[in-house]
């Protein structure tokens, strides 16, 4: 019997996780994108691209397409599809499970400040002018507007627009991994002295944090934001391993 799974993704481990799952004969798997990217990377499975309408949409999705296990992998930081994940598993009983990578722990030698939102980033800045690096979300990056008296090199997967309303702004079109011998000489050509970062954990976008460490530059972190509980691992792996658990409930129910 195959199993129907929807991953919801965005992720490079949600990539991953579906190439895997999907060479198993007894799933079918489909990949879910939010669809803000405009040129996203081949994901090899079938995907499916755009919201479904909140918790009662993703509800009636999972009902309509017969879905028997959904996965969240989505980023740390996508906080309502996430809850809405958590949700329309709770309207539907189809079993969920998380792929949550661990966020980022400061180690000797870090300079972090750690705030709640990216808001207050902005105000973690301070008010002397500053060279600042933003590696954050085009949608996040308006914040910054607030604080036009700093110089910020600003880089994203997508082109940031409209452009800053501030006089003095740098922007990079790049997709990471990125390395740290890289980022260390971004940050040194850049003259940069404060970084500003989400925790997302994970070894492809640590380079910065690694390079701010070796050049003493100061880390603005933005904490995680709360995510539902629900039953998770932290490697492709481990939950790859947890399927045949999460699918248990299915057979239990006799679909
Ligand atoms: P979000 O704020 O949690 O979600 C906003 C809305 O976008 C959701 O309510 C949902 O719309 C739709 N959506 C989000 N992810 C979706 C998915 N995988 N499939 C279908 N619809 C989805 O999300 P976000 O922070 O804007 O992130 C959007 C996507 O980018 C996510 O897939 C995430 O994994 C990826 N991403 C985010 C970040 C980040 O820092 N936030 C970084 C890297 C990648 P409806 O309510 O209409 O269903």
């Amino acid at each position: 019997m195959t199993h129907r799974i929807l991953i919801l993704g965005g992720t490079s481990e949600a990539r991953h996780l579906a190439g895997k799952l999907a060479a198993r004969s007894d799933l079918s798997v489909t990949l879910s994108l939010a669809g803000r990217t405009e040129s996203p990377v081949a994901q090899g499975v079938p995907v499916r691209s755009g919201g479904f309408g909140g918790a009662d949409g993703l509800a009636a999705y999972l009902r309509e397409a017969g879905i028997d296990l959904l996965i969240d992998a989505t980023h740390p930081y996508a906080a309502q599809i996430s809850a809405n994940a958590a949700q329309a598993s709770r309207l539907t009983g189809v079993p969920i499970l998380a792929l949550r990578r661990p966020g980022w722990k400061p180690v000797d030698g870090d300079r972090w400040t750690q705030v709640d939102r990216t808001g207050d980033a902005v105000h973690a800045l301070g008010s002397t002018p500053r060279r600042a690096f933003l590696a954050l979300g085009r949608q996040e990056v308006a914040a910054f507007e607030a604080a036009p008296q700093h110089h910020y090199l600003v880089r994203s997967v997508d082109p940031v627009e409209p452009k800053l309303a501030v006089p003095d702004a740098t922007y990079l079109l790049a997709r990471g991994p990125f390395r740290e011998a890289d980022e260390r000489a971004l940050l040194e050509e850049h003259r940069i002295d404060g970084v500003v970062s989400k925790n997302s954990g994970g070894e492809a976008t640590y380079g910065k944090i690694a390079a701010a460490r070796a050049l003493g530059i100061e880390v603005v972190m933005v904490r995680r934001p709360i995510l539902p509980e629900v039953p998770s691992a932290e490697t492709v792996e481990a939950l790859a391993a947890m399927i045949d658990h999460g699918l248990d409930p299915v057979a239990e129910r006799g679909v």
